[in-house]
């Protein structure tokens, strides 16, 4: 061992080390998760070899019976983990434990920025949880030696900066974990102690793990159990292991489907929202076996990718175990356990979403926008996933159905009214829901950016069409006032129409090919000026959008929408038909400020802030 050549020493990738200062210095209360996950990596291990061993029998070198040991040495103060699954070898070490961040790094890095999600006990969601042995470690070992190579090798580490690897010897394949205890982490020695928290945490792992002499499991696959057999503890437990997860979940499901196609799926819904929810990959997380047998963790095809908050295992005798993992992605078999498993889902989700629509509320609120994406993606489920899609609107603070918007439709009324925007508080104070607001009809507030999407594919719903109220006209005439003193009537508050025509012409011209048109509008009551993209133009919101993503390069002019009962616009109508209203300096002024409120209103910036200001300081100055 004192062969200093085969020694090699190397520093942690930045990154990794900032996480190991944190996870070392961390004062977590709840430290014994790093056996959770070390079990989990042995059991892991156990699972790949099994894998691979289907097609390469050889790897298992006569040694088929996966375990996982678990031993103290109260003396050394050392606690050590050692499975017989699939090992690693000196690049592995390299790729896995050190030189390269993992790509959940920096994402668990961030994570513990963010205050008030930030927790250590997360670290194995974020793919890094060998890494939490360094909470109870001030020294860690890795003795291993991959399945079918000859060659084992110590890994060590202090988890300050550096790690070195040199050649070992191993009796055969797999990993021995070995932790020296820090002063403060004695407890991990104690028998009871150990024999409790393994007890919990492996209850439900298919590999029998062992203390001393004896097993402290059933290693019975826990889906395998019937429900009855199970108690709620034991269900909660597995998702946190499976998920590598901290929370309740908010749903479990466990089902046996016998037929053509007999699969078992235990499935979770997390009661908070995965890190790597919205991250581009759009990864599943659902764990498919074959007969017991892991053969992955993202399995395309299992389930849609709308449906990527899913948590838990499925597991199926009727797939063929022996073909790579890419060609079980095309077996038909599997598309008929993915559509059975996408119906029972979203079964399950009406049902909640009609019995307990506060708990519903919940999961609407973490994962709604992920399960709208199955409106643009799943044509033959539009309908059913329309049911259970929930909406704030401008009736209140609870979240709505479509058709309890469509039962609360104000006579007269004919489209389903909604409003588009990045922030639900900010649209719904929006000045083109005045009107609406003033005539008693209710607007939906869309304010995931998935809306805009869904919103190309389907045009109605129970024979109504959706219509944005930042496009068009708004037909707000036909529609019945439930307001007693309509001002709308009253036609000596508004300009006159000549007068309204010459302010007009006069802001056309002023402003020119900046906006589309100005018209008089129907949508305002209190506030002067709007901006609407015009009837066949892009809406307003979706234009944002498609900047945002760089999929557009330039804005449409919009349609200025002007309020002939605003007392500024009436004063500029006067104003417009007096004399000298060509050489006006405030009438040209103000044409640009209203062009600029209106964007501002809209959440946008002024076409030009030098000038803006230099507008409003002459107006201010004009009426000083
Ligand atoms: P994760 O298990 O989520 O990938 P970890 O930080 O716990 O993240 O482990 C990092 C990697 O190290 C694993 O993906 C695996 O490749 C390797 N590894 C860890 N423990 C073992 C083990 N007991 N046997 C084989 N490989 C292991």
């Amino acid at each position: 061992m004192n062969d200093t050549a085969t020694k090699q020493t190397f520093s942690f990738q930045t990154e990794v080390g900032q996480l190991l200062d944190i996870v070392a210095g961390s004062l977590y209360s709840n430290r014994e998760i790093f056996l959770r996950e070390l079990v989990s990596n042995a059991s892991d291990a156990c699972d790949k070899l099994r894998y691979e061993s289907l097609t390469n029998p050889k790897l298992l070198a006569g040694d088929s019976e996966f375990k996982i040991d678990i031993e103290v040495v109260k003396k050394a103060k050392t606690l050590t983990i050692a499975d017989n699954g699939i090992g690693m070898n000196h690049q592995d070490l390299l790729d896995t434990l050190g030189t390269i961040a993992r790509s959940g790094t920096s994402s668990f890095l961030e994570s513990l920025k963010d205050g008030e999600k930030g927790d250590v006990g997360l670290i194995g969601q974020f793919g890094v949880g060998f890494y939490s042995a360094f909470m109870v470690a001030e020294k860690v070992e890795v003795m291993t030696q991959k399945a079918g190579e000859k060659e084992a090798w110590l890994w060590t580490s202090d988890g300050k900066g550096e790690f070195s690897i040199e050649a070992a010897e191993r009796e055969g394949r797999g990993t021995t974990v070995t932790l020296h205890l820090k002063k403060d982490a004695k407890e991990f020695l104690e028998d009871a102690r150990i024999r409790h928290i393994i007890k919990t945490y492996s209850d439900h792992i298919g590999f029998p793990v062992r203390f001393g002499d004896d097993a402290l499991n059933e290693a019975s696959a826990l889906w395998t159990r019937q429900a009855k057999d199970i108690s709620a503890e034991q269900y909660t437990e597995f998702y946190h292991h499976t998920a590598h997860a901290f929370d309740e979940p908010w749903l479990t499901m466990h089902n046996r489907v016998e037929g053509m196609v007999s699969y078992t799926n235990l499935l979770y819904i997390p009661s908070t929202p995965p890190f790597d929810l919205f991250e581009p990959e759009r990864k599943s997380h659902v764990k498919l076996y074959v007969n017991r047998v892991f053969i992955t963790e993202d399995t395309k095809g299992l389930l849609p990718a709308w449906l990527r908050f899913l948590r838990g295992v499925v597991d199926s005798e009727d797939l063929s175990l022996n073909v790579s993992r890419e060609m079980l992605q095309t077996d038909p078999k599997l598309s008929k356990i993915r559509s059975g498993l996408t119906k029972k889902v979203i079964a399950e989700l009406k049902k909640k979403a009609t019995k307990a629509p506060d708990h519903f509320a919940e999961f609407w609120k973490n994962f709604g926008a992920v399960l709208k994406e199955g409106l643009v993606e799943e044509a033959a489920l539009r309908e059913k996933l329309l049911e259970i899609c929930r909406f704030t609107s401008t009736n209140g603070d609870e979240l709505t159905s479509l058709s309890g918007y469509v039962e609360r439709f104000a006579e007269g009324q004919e489209a389903i009214y909604y409003i588009a925007g990045d922030d639900a508080a900010k649209i719904a104070r929006s000045p083109h829901l005045e009107g609406f607001r003033a005539k008693g009809v209710e607007v939906l507030l869309f304010s995931d950016p998935v809306d805009e999407f869904w919103l190309q594919h389907i045009h109605d719903f129970d024979g109504k069409s959706f219509k944005s109220i930042t496009r068009g006209a708004a037909d707000l005439d036909s529609i019945k006032s439930d307001d007693k003193d309509d001002k709308d009537d009253d036609k000596d508050a508004k300009a006159d129409e000549p007068a309204l025509n010459g302010l007009i012409a006069a802001i056309k011209l002023e402003l020119g090919e900046t906006v589309k048109d100005v018209r008089p509008s129907k949508r305002l009551t209190d506030s002067p000026v709007c901006l609407i993209a015009d009837e066949g133009d892009m809406d307003v919101n979706l234009e944002r959008l498609l900047q945002r993503h760089g999929q557009l390069n330039s804005a449409m002019p919009r349609v200025l929408e002007i309020n002939p009962g605003h007392s500024i616009i009436k004063k500029l109508a006067e104003r417009a038909s007096g004399e000298g209203a060509a050489n006006d300096e405030l009438l040209k002024d103000a044409s640009h400020l209203l062009l600029d409120q209106a964007r501002i209103a809209d959440g946008e910036a002024p076409a030009d802030p030098v000038e803006f200001s230099r507008r409003l300081n002459a107006v201010i100055q004009g009426a000083l």
